[in-house]
């Protein structure tokens, strides 16, 4: 299959971003079911990028309208990697596209596998001390989705680190929750960069403070990264 013309299609079908990763680079990683990845050479990754008007009305805490957005973008990511699956499967390959955001294990905050360590596998972008994956042209002003395949495709190459001596998400994390630790490719648990419960119990009363907002979110370290804001000062 020509992955050219599978990341042309994803795009056109609504992706921001298309790249693929080789399964191999993230053997090992914790998955539900463990077997998850079995039989799959690659994984197409998927992100679409967020409103920057949307993301400077966070200060210190979400907004409703961050809330909608991030559902809506949720549900373009899923039509999307639904759109991707069908092209793959017509090409004769098989095909699992993942939901964009369904938690399996509440307690753990876990789902099927970290769409984040397939962006990074894949050089969407890297992983940041903030534990989200940073693309050099939106920051981490993306969400993810991915789609797993037999197809006979080429992978896309990881990108480096370029968090450098930025402690910006770390300053702005109103839970105290980001450790400041760089990595040069991934970190080796979430707990390495984060505290991780900290991030978890802010969010969740944040979030119960607000009237219907559907989401657990939170969007400061997001907000405040330098390689997301940075298209929006180059306009
Ligand atoms: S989501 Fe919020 S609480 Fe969690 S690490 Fe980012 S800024 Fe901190
Ligand atoms: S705010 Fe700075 S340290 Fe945090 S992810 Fe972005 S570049 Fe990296």
């Amino acid at each position: 299959m020509n992955s050219k013309e599978l990341k042309g299609f994803a795009v056109d079908a609504g992706a921001t971003v298309a790249r693929i990763a080789d399964l191999d680079r993230l053997r090992g990683i914790e998955t539900m079911p463990p077997d998850l990845l079995d039989g799959f050479r690659y994984a197409v990754s998927l992100a679409v990028a967020l409103s920057g008007s949307i993301m400077e009305t966070i200060t210190d805490r979400p907004t409703p309208i961050y809330a909608s957005h991030y559902l809506r973008v949720n549900a373009l990511l899923d039509e999307t990697a639904l759109k991707v699956t069908r092209y793959i499967e017509e090409r004769g390959a098989r095909a699992m596209p993942l939901p964009a955001s369904q938690t399996l294990d509440e307690e753990r905050n876990v789902s099927y596998l970290s769409h984040k360590a397939v962006a990074v596998a894949a050089g969407i972008g890297w992983q940041g001390k903030s534990l989200l994956t940073v693309s050099p042209d939106y920051g981490p002003r993306i969400r993810l989705v991915t789609v797993l395949t037999d197809a006979d495709l080429v992978s896309d190459e990881p990108l480096k680190n370029r968090c450098g001596g930025c402690t910006k998400c770390t300053d702005a994390c109103p839970a105290g929750a980001i450790k400041n630790v760089n990595t040069d490719s991934h970190y080796a648990s979430r707990d390495e960069a984060l505290h991780f419960e900290r991030c978890v119990r802010h969010v969740r009363e944040v979030c119960a403070r607000m009237e219907n907002i559907g989401a657990s979110i939170c969007g400061v370290c997001i907000k405040v990264c330098p390689w997301g804001a940075k298209k929006r000062e180059a306009a």
